[in-house]
């Protein structure tokens, strides 16, 4: 990957070199940041640059450094102007993935989250697809479990808690499967190691409640919506068992990076037909015509660059 020119940390968009922290520094020791991925898409027709519902990101990542004792004087409104003002400078055309980390910058010796400096940066790069199966996907079902809200909640987005989801992506990686989903450690299916996850059968949309362990998604709030309104599927949040993978209609998973990838196998069992699925289908294309601001109905969703 190519480094950008340019981020934005202290108050200012700067160069991305002249941003350098010490081997001391908390967060790399201890993992005591949180992040967020928001993309930005290009509208092919106008030539705009729309960000995906930044406010909500922005509103999640806040909150997820509030956990972590952290405060910042800003607001989801003034955060999504910092990136918008990143990604002028930077000139992006294109589709962007953008990456704002909060973090405990102190370079100190000493495990805690009070009394220490913490600081938050936004890092903008252009970005096309995350899992390049993104229509037939291959899943396992990991051996690893998901962390639990009370050792480290997954809905706080923290990076320490990332190296859960690299021994989970790693794993399934290195067995030759796209992706893997992961139990909790009471036995229910939660999510992937960075994609919330949709079920179908009959008809009916099944996705874990926010209380199982998974990040609170903008992408798979987006989708429950646009799921109920366009399509008229009924949508409802509750446990699944893993088996339930093997046997169920359809399968996919949603994030802000893998956007809406389709699953047709899990642990070599085809999932429905073993192609993708006609919800998942249609949700792929509803959604990346409301992400590129080609849908009025949810322009509400795009905020303009410019
Ligand atoms: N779960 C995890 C563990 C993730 O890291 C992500 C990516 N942010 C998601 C789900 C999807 O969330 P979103 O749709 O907000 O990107």
């Amino acid at each position: 990957m190519n480094l950008p020119e340019y981020v934005y940390f202290r108050g200012e968009v700067r160069r991305y070199m002249d941003v350098q922290f010490g081997l001391l520094t908390h967060a790399l020791n201890y993992g005591t940041g949180a992040f967020g991925g928001v993309r930005a898409y290009k509208n092919e027709q106008s030539g705009k640059l729309f960000l995906f519902r930044p406010l909500d990101h922005y509103k999640r990542f806040l909150n997820s450094a509030k956990m972590l004792l952290m405060d910042f004087d800003e607001t989801p409104e003034s955060m999504t102007q910092h990136t918008v003002d990143l990604i002028k400078k930077s000139g992006y055309k294109e589709d962007v993935y953008i990456r704002p980390l909060a973090f405990v910058s102190e370079e100190i010796i000493g495990v805690k989250l009070h009394d220490v400096r913490s600081d938050f940066g936004i890092v903008a790069v252009p970005f096309g697809k995350y899992v390049s199966n993104d229509t037939n996907a291959h899943v396992t079902i990991s051996s690893w479990r998901r962390l639990d809200d009370n050792s480290i909640p997954a809905r706080g987005k923290i990076t320490g808690a990332y190296v859960s989801s690299a021994f989970i992506k790693t794993d399934a990686v290195r067995s030759g499967f796209d992706e893997a989903l992961v139990l909790t450690v009471d036995g229910h299916l939660s999510e992937g190691s960075a994609e919330n996850l949709f079920m179908v059968r009959d008809n009916v949309l099944y996705t874990p409640p926010v209380t199982d362990n998974i990040l609170e998604g903008i992408t798979r709030r987006s989708i429950m919506e646009v799921a109920e309104k366009e399509l008229g599927v009924k949508v409802v949040e509750r446990l699944i068992d893993r088996t339930e993978a093997y046997i169920c209609d359809e399968l996919f998973m949603t994030g802000t990076a893998a956007q809406v990838t389709a699953i047709t196998k899990v642990d070599h069992r085809p999932v429905g037909s073993g192609e993708m699925g006609p919800i998942a289908a249609q949700l792929r294309e509803l959604f990346f015509g409301i992400v590129r601001g080609e849908n009025e109905k949810y322009a509400h969703w795009n905020y303009e660059v410019k």
